[in-house]
């Protein structure tokens, strides 16, 4: 099934398997746009957008997923900048480091990957970036701002969810959505921009967490299921209707002997028994995660013209 086939409605009959939502192809296709929105800026003798991350520690989840936002940089033609510290690195120092970013020119925006270790305060770190520059969209006024409806640096996770619902026309108007999660940057911001008023939003939303009761008879009524939970294959084929569009953003490592790396990527929804059931599917790898690291790049671009926050 291509995309312009998929199905609009969430629950119609699917004879020829569900669709495979393909973020990663998806993701290549925005990359591609914004490469050529680099080249013509370029062109134009405007400043290419420059993207830098700031990576305490040696989390092996973390450092992969900082390569791929540097190499995704150097794949649309912005400048990155990688700044590493160790995990010994005290708050005020990360703060210092934060501060240099918000004043430097060359870079339009930056990052600072979570986690971070136990004794630097996260919310600290992320309210001390210049809402202008955060990129991640996690800083309140981005937030407050996405809330009330303004222009505002998205939440990458949760933007290339919708992104991907829209892309792939899959209909989200008056559809009743369960986010599993509640996250502030997944399940929570994605709950919100779903049932805004907007083009790709309109749903009815529930949002489920760790105290909700009867959850599997929630997910059951959903025409649309988001899972962000970090619980590797929680959702089962008995949780999720015939025919729903099933969104997995779960990316939990789990320990695989057989494999090189010694472990292996697990979503959050045991995809070989929901996938024959629904109507359209993000496989993980491949579905949710590239689409954040294209979301960030359309942050960073954002950020350079200026247009959340004029410059
Ligand atoms: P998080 O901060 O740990 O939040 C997990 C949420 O799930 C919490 O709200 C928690 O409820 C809820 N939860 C946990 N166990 C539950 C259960 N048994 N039943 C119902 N709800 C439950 O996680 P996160 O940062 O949102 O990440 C979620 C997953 O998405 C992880 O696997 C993460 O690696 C992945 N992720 C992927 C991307 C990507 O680009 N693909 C980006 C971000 C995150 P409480 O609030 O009640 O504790």
């Amino acid at each position: 099934m291509n995309k312009a086939s998929a199905p609009a409605v969430p629950g119609a009959s699917v004879t020829d398997g569900p669709l495979i939502i393909d973020g990663k192809a998806t993701a290549e296709e925005i990359k591609v746009e914004i490469a050529a929105e680099v080249d013509q800026r370029r062109a134009a003798g405007l400043k290419v957008p420059h993207l830098a991350a700031i990576l305490v520690g040696h989390d092996g989840g973390s450092e992969t997923y900082v390569r791929n936002k540097v190499l995704a940089c150097e794949r649309v033609g912005f400048g990155s900048t990688l700044l590493r510290y160790e995990d010994d690195i005290t708050e005020a120092e990360l703060l210092a480091k934060v501060a240099e970013l918000n004043e430097d020119p060359e870079v339009d925006g930056f990052i600072v990957q979570l986690p971070l270790p136990r004794h630097i305060s996260s919310d600290k770190v992320i309210q001390a970036i210049r809402p202008e520059k955060d990129v991640d969209g996690f800083h309140p006024m981005n937030m407050g701002r996405m809330v009330a409806g303004l222009p505002a640096l998205l939440p990458a996770t949760p933007s290339g969810i919708v992104e991907l619902l829209a892309r792939y026309r899959i209909e989200t108007d008056g559809r009743h959505c369960v986010v599993i999660g509640r996250s502030n940057i997944v399940g929570t911001p994605v709950s919100i921009l779903l049932a805004k008023n907007l083009e790709h939003g309109n749903c009815t939303v529930t949002l489920c967490h760790s105290r909700t009761r009867n959850l599997a008879d929630i997910v059951r009524t959903a025409d649309i299921v988001v899972a962000a939970l970090g619980r590797p294959e929680f959702v089962t084929a008995d949780m999720v209707r015939p025919g729903a569009i099933v969104i997995d953003v779960g990316t939990t490592r789990v320990a695989d002997a057989s494999k090189k790396s010694g472990y292996t990527l697990k979503g959050d929804v045991c995809f070989a028994e929901v996938a024959p059931k629904c109507a359209a599917i993000t496989p993980v790898p491949g579905g949710v995660g590239p689409m954040t690291i294209a979301m960030l790049l359309q942050n960073t671009l954002r950020a350079a013209k200026g247009d959340v926050y004029p410059r």
